[in-house]
């Protein structure tokens, strides 16, 4: 029988009574043969994640600080679940290998890293599993680019030798051992990964909310649980800011073809999302799947009389951009009018000499930057056939008094995108799913 895959979150492993949820579920299904493990998430709103405590500790010690006080907030956190558990560890001893690195020569990934490659081991102690470190297995570039063809191999090598192990989310290693992660919330990538390795006959992922949700629940409180979700609607989704799975964690899984189900820790009997390839017949007819969006875009807006007969203009003005490190997110077109939406961040550290490239290279009649967008994509297969989908998304913007800065449709014609000001983003998403959901 192939085995599953079961990734647990941050809050689903935050503390020992975490820890023995996920032991009843592992235990009730044989399947669960191996598991991903995130470091500990918070136990409440108030709360500090294992992994910012650990950022903070490398922040200090590079700048040649004391980082005694995270350092021992996170003694405390693996104390307690190793207590708690009556587990068997040797905390003090893998601590001060930790902090010995940190005060030696300090590396933020690795520091980073510490907080699953501890979690992972308490959890495989406490289960009575294998722990397979994924320094081993998953495999970077000293530059820091995922390996993934070198990663499946090692990976599915490593699980053919253990019956049942518990690997730690979030990173890997270089070829010299020098631990790199993935970006923040990367062990749902992890998870994916050893999915394919161990080809796996679904992949769970274990988190605080019982599936995908129509929208962020922290706009719009209760707003219904996706049964079913195809992968590409929810890449959609994750990339445009429903940070519930990690938008690359789809690749690996959806190449091989096995499911994904989000489910809810904290309520096992939830049946959760299931992702795949189509649809049940059942949902097949439903036009809009979900709104997902994300603050931070800024949009670089050229304008030049008769740019329409100037062949490879948006060429050049791409490359600007790409020469500097910006990638852009969407384009959106007129006759004389091009606008390039970027995120502000990595626009923002070389804003002057990319507009003095554009000036340059491209002589705009008009050239400005329209600062703190929001962009909200509208997600769903349906809308392909549906008719009015667009005006009814419009409408609903406007109602909730809302004015639209910018509208993109995909040209697969599974999104609706709209951008709004950061100060309108809430009540537009509010909006929209009055409207739709
Ligand atoms: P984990 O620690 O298990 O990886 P995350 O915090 O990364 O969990 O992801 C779960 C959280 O994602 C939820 O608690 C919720 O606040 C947030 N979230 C944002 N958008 C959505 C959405 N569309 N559906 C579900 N959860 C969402
Ligand atoms: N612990 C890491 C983070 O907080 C990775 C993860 O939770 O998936 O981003
Ligand atoms: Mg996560």
């Amino acid at each position: 029988m192939q085995p599953i895959v079961a990734k647990f979150g941050g809050s689903s492993l935050a503390d020992a009574g975490q820890f023995r949820k996920v032991r009843d579920i592992v235990l009730a299904n044989a399947g669960r043969r191996y598991l991903v493990a995130s470091a500990p998430g918070r136990r409440d709103s108030a709360d500090q994640k294992v992994t910012d405590l650990l950022y903070r500790c490398h922040d200090l010690a590079a700048a040649g600080q004391d980082f005694s006080d995270p350092f021992n907030q996170i003694r405390e956190r693996f104390a307690e679940i190793i207590r708690d558990l009556g587990l068997t560890f040797d905390l003090d001893g893998a601590l001060s290998q930790i902090a010995q690195k940190l005060k030696s020569a300090p590396e933020r990934d690795y520091a980073a890293s510490r907080g699953e490659y501890l979690n992972a081991r308490l959890l495989a102690a406490y289960l009575g599993y294998d722990f397979l470190d994924a320094a081993d297995a998953v495999r970077f570039t000293p530059d820091g680019r995922f390996l993934a063809e070198e990663t499946n191999a090692r990976l599915s090598d490593a699980l053919s030798r253990v019956e049942r192990a518990v690997i730690p989310g979030f990173y890997g290693a270089d070829a010299a051992g020098t631990i790199h992660t993935f970006s923040r919330g990367g062990s749902d990538v992890t998870g994916a990964l050893a999915a394919r390795a161990a080809g796996a006959r679904l992949y769970e992922n274990w988190t605080d909310v019982s599936g995908m949700l129509f929208t962020d629940p922290r706009i719009v409180p209760d707003p219904g649980t996706i049964r079913h979700i195809t992968y590409r609607e929810l890449r959609e989704l994750s990339y445009m800011g429903a940070s519930v799975l990690h938008e690359d964690a789809v690749f690996p899984v959806r190449a091989a073809g096995i499911p994904i189900n989000i489910r809810n820790t904290n309520r096992p009997d939830d049946p959760g999302t299931m992702i795949s390839h189509d649809l049940p017949a059942a949902e097949a007819q439903r036009v809009v799947t979900g709104v997902a969006g994300r603050k931070g875009f800024a949009a670089v807006q050229v304008e030049l009389s008769l740019m329409n007969n100037e062949v490879g203009f948006g060429a050049r003005l791409l490359n600007i951009l790409a020469a500097h490190g910006v990638p852009f997110e969407h384009c959106p077109t007129g006759i004389d009018t091009i606008s390039v939406v970027v995120d502000a961040e990595s626009f923002n550290a070389c804003r002057s000499a990319v507009l003095r490239q554009i000036e340059l290279q491209l002589h705009p009649d008009h050239l400005s930057v329209e600062e703190g967008l929001a962009m909200i994509a509208v997600v769903g297969h349906g809308m392909g056939g549906a008719k009015g989908v667009a005006a009814r998304v419009f409408s609903a913007v406007a109602d909730a008094g809302v004015n639209i800065r910018m509208i993109d449709q995909g040209s697969s014609e599974l999104n609706i995108i709209i951008g709004v000001d950061e100060a309108d983003y809430e009540n537009a998403v509010r909006g929209i799913c009055r409207a739709l959901g």
